[in-house]
C-alpha cells in the first residue's frame, strides 16, 4: 500500500503509535478478554481509565483545582447551545467575538437563547484578521464573552489568549486544543470537539471553572447537557462515548510521552512556518490571512484558479496526500496539520506543491 498523509480538517489523522496500540489491544483490553467498547462504563477498569484520562488532562494543562474536566456528547455544536443554556443566567446577555465561520455559527446558535451582542466581527473583510482588543465592544452586564481561538475553516488563530476581566471568557478550541501551551486560568470555560486533535468524533472535552457550575440553567435544558449535573457524575450521567474516550486517553498519554505541550508547540510552529514559507516565496500560491494571525493548524491557500485548485486536489490524492480540498464554504485548498501530522508529511506536501507549481505555473 502507498504511504498516505491525511490532511483532513476533521475527523483528522491520529498518531500512528496510538492507532497501533488500539489495534493491538482491540480484542483484549487491559486483560479483560473483551474490547474496551464491550465493557461497562461503570466497571472498575473503565472508571480507572476515566480517572486517569482526567488526571492526564490536568497534568498536560497544569490545571488548578478550580477547574473540572468533563467528557460530554454532541461535539462543539452541542456546546454552541449548551453554553448559553447553562450560563446566560437571569440577564440573558452575552457577547461574541466573530473572526470566522465557526464563531459566527456559535453566535447564531446562542442568539436563540438570549440577547447576544457582537463584540467584534471581521466578516465584512472576509475573515482575514483579528480586531485588536481595544476595538472590542463589551457591555458591562454580560454573562460571558465567547471567541474561537482557531478558526478551522478560515485559517485564523489568536496568537495569545486575550485578557478579558469584565466577564468569564469562553473559547472554542476544537481545532487547536493541546497544540501549544495555554494558561487555562484566563478562562471560565473552554471546549473542544475531539475529532481534530484529541481522538475520534463523538466526544467533547469541556473544562469548566467550578464557580460556573453554580449557575442556574434555563428550565428546558436537557439533563445530559447540564454541566452541574454532569460534573458530580464524572461525565457519566448517561453512557459516555466510551470508545472515543478510550482513544482520547491514549492520545493524552502520547502527548505526555512526546514531552507535553512545550514540545507540541515547538513542532507545530516549525511545521506551519515551513509550509507558509513555501506559499510566500512561491508566486503560484496565495494565502490572504493577516500574517500575525495565520493558523498553525489549518493552512488555507489557493492556486491561481479554481480549475487548478481542483486539479491540485486530484493530483495530490494520487500522490498519497489526502484531504487537501478547502471547506465547502470557502473553496480553495487547506492543509490541516494537527499534532499527529509528522514533519515528513509536511515535507511530502511541500515537494508536491513545488512540483505542481513548476508544471502548472
Ligand atoms: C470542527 C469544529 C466545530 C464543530 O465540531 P462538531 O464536533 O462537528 O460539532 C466547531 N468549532 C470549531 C472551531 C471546529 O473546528
Amino acid at each position: 500500500m502507498q504511504h498516505i498523509y491525511n490532511f483532513s480538517a476533521g475527523p483528522a489523522m491520529l498518531p500512528k503509535e496510538v492507532m497501533e496500540q488500539a489495534q493491538s489491544e482491540f480484542l483484549n483490553w487491559n486483560g479483560t478478554g473483551c474490547s474496551v467498547m464491550e465493557v461497562s462504563h461503570r466497571g472498575k477498569e473503565f472508571i480507572q481509565l476515566a480517572h486517569e484520562s482526567v488526571q492526564d488532562v490536568r497534568d498536560i494543562l497544569n490545571l488548578s483545582d478550580q477547574y473540572d474536566v468533563l467528557f460530554l456528547h454532541g461535539g462543539a455544536r452541542a456546546q454552541f447551545a449548551t453554553i448559553p443554556m447553562n450560563l446566560l443566567g437571569k440577564n440573558k446577555k452575552a457577547s461574541y467575538v466573530i473572526t470566522g465561520l465557526w464563531g459566527k455559527m456559535a453566535f447564531e446558535e446562542a442568539e436563540r437563547y438570549g440577547d447576544i451582542e457582537i463584540a467584534a466581527s471581521t466578516e465584512a473583510g472576509g475573515f482575514t484578521t483579528i480586531p485588536h482588543k481595544s476595538e472590542w465592544n463589551i457591555s458591562k452586564d454580560i454573562a460571558y464573552l465567547h471567541y474561537t481561538d482557531n478558526e478551522t475553516i478560515n485559517g485564523i488563530e489568536f496568537p495569545n489568549v486575550p485578557n478579558v476581566t469584565k466577564a468569564p471568557l469562553i473559547a472554542d478550541l476544537s481545532s487547536n486544543m493541546f497544540s501549544r501551551t495555554i494558561d487555562v486560568s484566563k478562562f471560565g470555560l473552554i471546549y473542544a470537539s475531539a475529532q481534530k486533535n484529541i481522538g475520534p468524533a463523538g466526544l467533547t472535552l469541556v473544562i469548566i471553572r467550578k464557580d460556573l457550575l453554580n449557575y442556574e440553567p434555563m428550565p428546558l435544558t436537557p439533563s445530559i447537557f447540564q454541566y452541574r449535573l454532569q460534573q458530580p457524575q464524572e461525565s457519566m450521567l448517561n453512557t459516555p462515548a466510551t470508545f472515543p474516550w478510550y482513544m482520547a486517553s491514549l492520545v493524552f498519554k502520547w502527548i505526555k510521552k512526546q514531552g507535553g505541550l512545550e514540545v507540541m508547540e515547538k513542532l507545530n510552529r516549525h511545521k506551519a512556518e515551513k509550509l507558509y514559507k513555501l506559499i510566500d516565496i512561491n508566486n503560484f500560491y496565495t494565502n490572504s490571512v493577516d500574517h500575525r494571525y495565520r493558523s498553525r493548524m489549518n493552512i488555507v491557500f489557493r492556486t491561481p484558479s479554481k480549475e487548478l485548485d481542483e486539479k491540485f486536489v486530484k493530483e495530490s490524492e494520487k500522490a498519497g496526500l489526502m484531504g487537501l480540498k478547502g471547506h465547502r464554504y470557502l473553496g480553495g485548498l487547506r492543509a490541516s496539520i494537527y499534532n499527529a501530522m509528522p514533519e515528513a508529511g509536511i515535507d511530502a506536501l511541500i515537494a508536491f506543491m513545488k512540483e505542481f507549481a513548476r508544471t502548472h505555473g
